[in-house]
């Protein structure tokens, strides 16, 4: 049995293994595979604009276990409380010549559509459970994290050629064409790609990565769960994609990251103001984030912070996919001396803040958000101590 290490995996493991025996007869699952969940330091809404992005992967991960079964039969139960009924499905697999389709229980469409895009095969049939410790909705990834562990699952019952970009674009595959959600391929690359101590350069449109270190124990990265997810989110975020589609168009670039912000202004008067305003965000955010990436290599901390705050200050005003609660947890964060820089981090409406700050003020900056009175639920991470799946 392959087992993952770390505390958090090994409780979580624990976890999933008691499940699979709940499950499955009493068993034992031969397989143990998980991939890591991620917070996006900075380059928010730029990865489906062939921009920057620079996420780092959490100990935070999902967990599957299980066994090949010789029917062809695939049998699955997620552990997950915020997923939606029924938590065990039960459908003939690619052996049995069937091709899946997406459907109801709706977390169950991010395991089928990796198998169907997997490209080795015959995919003997599975029993496995899913067990995982990243927030569902909360903007950590929970939905790539699932994908990766299952085509890391996948691979250990039919090897494919271990191909990571393959891997990584099979798992956004698996998201558009099954869970209906045009993502861009930071998440699944950084679940496939991070590394400890290290946050992730991705270029999107060249799929190029470069590490960056991330182990200075003088500084933290803290991420504040706002518990809030506004449910306009299944909308909005292929709005966005359009808007970003359009005013691209009208500039004559194949996409925002070919403009810059002198052939906005200069196209300005062809644009809605609300084109215009998303089509900003996202040019100064490649450009921010390509700059805080070499702030990073320089730990130059208060450059990182300024840019952070920029970006965050960019989603609310022009991008609009900040909410309230964000807003304020940003605040009370900027509030303490020790501070670098907030931002919300992931889509949006809800979810999480991340912050760059001194480790001597972590404690008081947690008390200080607490003592704000929001209900939230925070996660410190101090650099160097993240792990890859
Ligand atoms: P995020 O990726 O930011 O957590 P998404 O909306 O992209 O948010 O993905 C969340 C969805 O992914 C959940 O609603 C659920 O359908 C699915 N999902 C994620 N983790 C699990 C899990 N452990 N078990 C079942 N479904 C999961
Ligand atoms: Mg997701």
């Amino acid at each position: 049995m392959e087992s993952p290490s770390g505390p958090e995996q090994g409780s979580l493991l624990a976890a999933a293994r008691g499940a699979y025996r709940t499950f499955f007869g009493g068993l034992d699952p031969q397989i143990a595979v998980s991939a890591p969940g991620r917070v996006n330091l900075i380059g928010e809404h730029t990865d489906y604009n062939q921009g920057f992005v620079l996420p780092m992967a959490l100990q935070m991960g999902t967990m599957v276990v299980g066994s090949p079964r010789e029917d062809g039969i695939i049998s699955i139960v997620t552990t997950a409380q915020g997923a939606d009924e029924p938590k065990k499905v039960t459908f003939p697999g690619p052996m049995e010549g069937a091709t899946l389709e997406p459907g109801e229980p709706r977390w169950a469409n991010y395991v089928k559509g990796v198998i169907q895009h997997y490209q080795a095969g015959p995919l003997p049939g599975f029993n496995a459970v899913i067990a995982s410790n990243v927030p569902l909705g909360g903007g950590l990834s929970s939905s790539a994290s699932l994908e990766v562990a299952t085509y890391t699952f996948l691979q250990q019952l039919c090897p494919d050629n271990g191909d990571p970009v393959t891997k990584a674009l099979v798992c956004q595959k698996a998201e558009h064409t099954f869970a209906m959600m045009p993502c861009g391929i930071m998440d699944q690359f950084i679940s496939v790609m991070g590394k400890e101590g290290h946050a992730l350069l991705i270029d999107c449109r060249s799929l190029e990565t470069f590490l960056v270190p991330l182990d200075d124990p003088d500084v933290v990265v803290l991420i504040t769960n706002s518990n809030v997810r506004h449910t306009l989110t299944g909308s909005e975020y292929p709005t966005r994609r359009r808007q970003c589609e359009e005013a691209a168009k009208v500039l004559g670039k194949e996409s925002l990251r070919e403009a810059t912000m002198a052939d906005l202004e200069a196209s300005k008067a062809l644009l809605s103001e609300l084109v215009y305003r998303r089509a900003r965000h996202v040019i100064g955010e490649i450009e921010r984030t390509s700059r805080a990436s070499e702030a990073l290599q320089s730990k130059d901390y208060k450059r990182f912070g300024q840019l952070m705050v920029e970006s965050h200050n960019s989603l609310r005003d022009d991008y609009d996919v900040s909410c309230p609660e964000l807003d304020e947890l940003v605040s009370f964060a900027l509030e303490i001396p020790g501070v670098y820089g907030s931002r919300m981090t992931g889509g949006g409406f809800g979810g999480c803040t991340v912050t760059l700050l001194e480790s001597g003020v972590a404690e008081k900056v947690q008390k200080h958000i607490k003592v704000c009175d929001i209900d939230t639920e925070q996660c410190l991470s101090q650099w160097g101590g993240q792990s890859s799946g």
